[in-house]
């Protein structure tokens, strides 16, 4: 298995953005970058979406199935993956296994059925999960990116990318909105906005890999995110794709430099893997969080200057990731059995914490016994799906394993369904901070003539 690159794709807003921490490719060295239950459902759900586009599978059919992460004995810390019954788990470490539930097939299944129809209204060529050059862009030798699907169609590449998450990522960033003409509706100054950054180097290696420059003068970037039934789409020229790429290039060369820059922000930080032992880091949140009260013996909160309070909003993450680091780290030295002192000096200890809740073993042989003791009707309840789960019984029924028939009806037909639906009830969404360029409208009018807040809790 090749190396993961160290100027990846998947984390150019780290290290390529305006705003990216270029030092942070200096300060990961050597640092692991740990999987997580998250990147693990990932990887299986990309693993099986490219199975069905490749080989025309049905994502339904993999139900159930079972994926296994795993390692070789002699090589422990490059990890693969595999359906289960193509390895030996007997004879490989397994880090972690994912079997498909029923959401995680609808995922998949909104992903591919999305990339099919883009090829057959393109007409286009596709290639699923290709790896794309990008050591021309960040300078590390044979370095690739794995782009989930190129489409070739006409004039147009099209890149698009499965995100199984429920972070919303858009094919785009806005750095300024529109100015529109508050009379006439025209838009007087056009918002500024730049490529994802992720995409646009897949892009760029796919146009390299496929030798494709001259052909092509457009690229379509596209993210299809069904856990928030979320699509976003970028179009544009390979001009202006090219100029944008030029800036990353230059970044990953100031990632090389002796003393490049910090730059520790929320963003930048959070997945950053040097973050544990960054002193930058800590420098900021701990300046900022003692900063912004002027007695710590009474920590009475300060008057915030104009902006600073937006400013403080703006590092609560990086403020609270830091945090939660701190306690992992002191959790793993009082493991490993090391020493931890408080600023007084008094010793840290581990202790075991409250019982988890209670839960049954082993489903299969509890009902056994329930049958065995004829304890049916004291065991279970009857127990009302949601909305959510009531809707899905709405649409065609996919076939769960070969001896069913291929679709059944709709277990809750349309004339019964608008009249369950006219009983479901669904809160408001709760306000929520954004950034003034975030597409969604603002609750209340923003008026900039108004004053700033200048305390903290008035
Ligand atoms: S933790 Fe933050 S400041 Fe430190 S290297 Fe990583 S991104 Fe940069």
């Amino acid at each position: 298995m090749a190396a993961h690159a160290k100027l990846s794709p998947s984390s150019v807003k780290r290290w390529g953005d305006k705003d990216g921490c270029r030092a942070s490719i200096q300060q990961s060295e050597g640092k692991p970058n740990r999987s997580s239950i998250a990147s693990w459902n990932g990887s299986a759900e990309h693993m099986v979406a490219a199975d069905c586009l490749t080989n025309g599978f049905d994502p339904q059919v993999f139900l159930g199935r079972a994926i296994v992460f795993y390692a070789e004995i002699e090589t422990p810390t490059e990890e693969h993956e595999a359906y289960v019954e193509a390895i030996n788990v007997l004879t490989v470490i397994v880090n972690h296994t994912v079997t498909l539930d029923q959401d995680a097939i609808d995922r998949i299944n909104a992903y591919v059925s999305y990339v099919r129809d883009r090829v057959a209204v393109t007409g286009g060529t596709l290639f699923v999960e290709q790896k794309l050059p990008i050591d021309h862009i960040t300078g590390e030798p044979d370095a690739t990116g794995t782009g989930d699907t190129c489409i070739f169609a006409s004039e147009e590449g099209e890149i698009i990318d499965y995100k199984s998450g429920s972070g919303r990522v858009n094919a785009y960033t806005v750095i300024a909105q529109a100015i529109i003409d508050m009379f006439t509706g025209e838009i007087t100054t056009p918002a500024v906005v730049t490529p994802n950054g992720q995409l646009a180097m897949y892009a760029h290696g796919m146009l390299r890999k496929y030798d494709l420059m001259g052909d092509i003068k457009r690229v379509r970037l596209v993210i299809v995110q069904p856990r928030i039934n979320h699509v976003s789409e970028f179009v544009m020229s390979v001009a202006d794709l090219n100029s944008y790429i030029d800036g990353i290039a230059a970044a990953a060369l100031e990632t090389q430099m002796p003393g490049a820059a910090f730059n520790p922000t929320s963003d930048n930080c959070f997945f950053c893997p040097g973050r544990i032992d960054c002193a930058p880091r800590q420098q900021l949140v701990l300046s900022k969080a003692i900063a912004a009260f002027p007695d710590l013996d009474d920590a009475q909160p300060r008057p915030v200057t104009d902006g600073e309070l937006g400013a403080l909003f703006g590092l609560l993450p990086l403020i609270r990731k830091w945090g939660d680091d701190v306690e992992q780290r002191v959790l793993m030295a009082l493991d490993n059995g090391q020493t931890v002192l408080t600023a007084d000096g008094t010793r840290l200890k581990l202790v075991t914490g409250r019982k988890g809740n209670k839960a049954w073993a082993d489903e299969v042989a509890l009902t056994a016994l329930i049958e065995e003791m004829r304890l049916r009707n004291v065991m279970y309840v009857d127990k009302l799906i949601t909305p959510t789960q009531a809707e899905k019984l709405t649409g065609e029924r996919k076939r769960r394993n070969s001896t069913e028939p291929a679709a059944a009806p709709a277990a809750i037909g349309p004339v019964k369904w608008t009249r369950l639906a006219a009983l479901i009830t669904q809160p408001e969404g709760k306000a929520e901070i954004a950034l003034e360029t975030d597409p969604r409208p603002a609750r209340h009018s923003i008026d900039a003539a108004s004053e700033p807040v200048t305390d903290l809790f008035t």
